[in-house]
């Protein structure tokens, strides 16, 4: 660890800190963030001592919001990038400075908020704040809390080609698929939750095909949610031309938690960039995401009670 790198986690450990101290010795409520009540401190080298598979993740999950009902669905929603990694950059017509990491932030805030006001539903965001959450966790996230989907917000940068403009919508590409379907089934042979299937104390090759049969389920579910988005998109968001991608996206690996990556649109180009920067914009996204969402969870429901 060099000296920067301490200072960093001296930093990170003493800034809460202080800041819990000092409001503690004036007496006050802290506003820790304006988003509240899903803030939560992480100490990311603080170990969480998870055992198995090599891969102990010290991550903490968030806050789940809405409903106080584990029967109720969930939805993770990623924002994309984050800390000291912005994502995609552009620049608006005064110059100013646009990231990817605060227009995802910004849209996963309301969609977060779209799906609360529908109701039934309930919702955790991988972060709610400006900081950096390594990829692998993100997913991660979304296992460990039995997520029923996993939507994951990015925009995108088309460099110079200001002109390039539009959505698009990626799943897990099915070469990726299989491949991460044998590399978890190796490396979680003990893991306890496929979709619901305990694979504990089974045999490596009869874990390796039931990853591989909640892969599959969870790749077509991925891909019905994507056309929901495209069919609820249609009319209010442009898409790009084919916005149906499959791409070996380390964030869409988990194997029992339908997955996309929403691509919301170029930063680079002057109306996505007026769509994903102002509330009206988002709200539109939010709209169009929370539909979606909500006619995919209808019909998982009622697949599940009619016994599929
Ligand atoms: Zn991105």
């Amino acid at each position: 660890m060099s000296f920067r790198a301490l200072l960093l986690v001296l930093v990170l450990l003493l800034v809460p800190a202080g800041v819990l101290g000092g409001a503690r010795v004036l007496g006050r409520e802290v506003p820790m963030a304006y988003w509240g009540r899903d803030y939560v401190l992480r100490f990311p080298l603080a170990d969480a001592g998870e055992g198995g598979g090599g891969a102990a993740a010290p991550l903490e999950l968030p806050q789940v919001a809405g409903p106080d009902d584990p029967s109720r669905p969930l939805v993770v929603i990623d924002a994309g990038h984050g800390g000291r990694d912005p994502g995609a950059i552009g620049t608006d017509p005064e110059g100013r400075r646009v990231e990817e990491k605060a227009i995802t932030l910004a849209l996963a805030l309301a969609l977060r908020d779209e799906l609360l006001r529908q109701g039934g539903v309930r919702v955790a965001l991988t972060r709610s704040d400006d900081r950096i959450l390594p990829l692998p966790y993100r997913p991660e996230i979304a296992r460990r809390l039995e997520a029923d989907l996993f939507v994951s917000i990015h925009a995108d940068s088309a460099g110079e080609r200001e002109e390039v403009s539009g959505a698009s919508i990626y799943t897990l590409s099915n070469e990726a698929s299989n491949e991460a379907a044998a590399r978890f089934a190796a490396r979680e042979n003990d893991a306890d939750r496929l979709n619901g299937i305990t694979v504990k104390g089974q045999s490596a090759a009869v874990s390796a095909i039931l990853v591989d049969l909640s892969q599959q389920r969870t790749q077509e579910e991925a891909l019905a949610f994507a056309g929901l988005v495209l069919r609820e998109g249609e009319g209010t968001l442009p898409f790009i031309p084919q916005p149906r991608r499959a791409a070996a996206l380390a964030v869409l690996r988990a194997p029992d938690v339908p997955s996309v990556l929403f691509e919301s649109g170029f930063v680079t180009n002057l109306t996505d960039r007026a769509r994903l920067t102002t509330p009206e914009g988002r709200a539109q996204y939010a709209a169009v995401l929370g539909r979606a969402i909500r006619v995919y969870l209808a019909r998982r429901a009622g697949a599940a009670a009619s016994g599929e």
